[in-house]
């Protein structure tokens, strides 16, 4: 940590922050300039607050060196991390695509949306049981019973399942229909106590960006989880809010790059809830490939004019089997496996 003091400072106030640092255990190396002394602390400064030293009189500026997150930042673990969900990598050179409709609805579209998601050459399946839902009159989701129906539909086509988690108390549920992947949801990305819970098990994890979190608050989610024992953990992008209003959210395609310096945990995108219309998607996954992502979170449905939740973003069959022909070249020629 790097204090730097007001200009005209007195020898009291540098060492009123000697003492503090004396105090949080850090050793002060005091660098005295003609019109700025600087005090360099040094020692163990991740669980130090800024906050307790901007306080202090004659103090401008508190700059931290070392990132807040440890376990999941890159400068800690340098290769990929890789995911094992079921013989399938996430992560690593391997692209993937994961696909469904936004939520559960019947056991019958369920099997059919099963069908077309292996169909289209697919590795994982996507739908919500519980939706975490703008108004509270709009449908919350089949809940426990769509977990059911979800594993059934999947297991037919030896799809893993993703689905979200919003409460604790289902998590029992979650393991007893053994959910592949858990979702933690954009609204979820902070909540700390379900994110300790899911830190407690080993099912792999998607965190999805906060709707308008830095990156550095989104890897801090993340290493709530991490910093309990489960490393098993995959950011995914799904746009940030903005002004615009052309489309729902926007593709922070910045995020991917910078992320994958940042980080080693893999990083997919969810471009359906970016650009919140099914026509979007195929420009967003394209560029989501072209930036560097790992793999993509894609909505569809086997009848979208029919779907419960969604039903502008999400793809057809047919328009989902077309993405994934023009997605395999781009994914080949920037070196990677489709
Ligand atoms: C979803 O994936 O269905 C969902 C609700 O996403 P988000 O949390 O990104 O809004
Ligand atoms: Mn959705």
């Amino acid at each position: 940590m790097i204090i730097i003091m007001r200009s005209h400072v007195t020898d009291e106030e540098i060492n009123a922050v000697k003492n503090k640092l004396k105090e949080l255990d850090l050793e002060a190396n005091i660098s005295r300039g003609v019109e700025r002394t600087i005090i360099g602390a040094i020692g163990e400064e991740r669980s130090v607050h800024e906050e307790s030293l901007q306080a202090l009189s004659g103090v401008e500026d508190v700059i931290r060196v070392v990132k807040p997150y440890k376990i999941v930042a890159r400068e800690w673990h340098k290769e990929d991390t890789i995911i094992d969900i079921k013989g399938m990598p996430l992560g690593g050179k391997k692209f993937q695509v994961i696909a469904g409709p936004c939520s559960v609805e019947t056991q019958e579209q369920m099997d059919l949306a099963a069908k077309k998601v292996a169909a289209a050459g697919c590795n994982f399946m996507r739908a919500g049981a519980f939706k975490p839902r703008t108004s509270p009159y709009s449908f919350q989701g089949k809940g426990v019973e769509g977990l059911k129906m979800f594993r059934q539909a999947a297991d037919k086509y030896n799809l893993p399942i993703i689905t979200e988690l919003m409460d604790v108390r289902y998590l029992d549920d979650f393991l007893k229909y053994k959910v592949d992947i858990i979702q933690i949801g954009t609204r979820n990305m902070q909540n700390f106590d379900l994110l300790k819970e899911v830190g407690k098990i080993h099912t792999p994890v998607i965190l999805k960006r906060g709707l308008c979190a830095t990156l550095s608050e989104w890897l801090m989610s993340a290493e709530y989880i991490a910093a309990g024992g489960n490393h098993n953990i995959i950011l995914c992008e799904r746009g940030v809010r903005t002004f615009e209003k052309a489309y729902r959210n926007m593709l922070d395609v910045t995020a991917i790059p910078v992320l994958k310096k940042e980080t080693h945990l893999p990083v997919i995108v969810d471009p359906s809830h970016a650009g919140g219309k099914a026509e979007l998607v195929p420009a967003l996954s394209k560029a989501a490939i072209a930036a560097g992502a790992d793999g993509l979170l894609i909505e569809m449905h086997p009848n979208p004019c029919e779907a419960w939740c969604d039903a502008d973003q999400a793809l057809a069959p047919d328009k989902l089997v077309n993405l994934m022909a023009d997605m395999k070249g781009i994914v080949e020629v920037i070196g990677r496996e489709f």
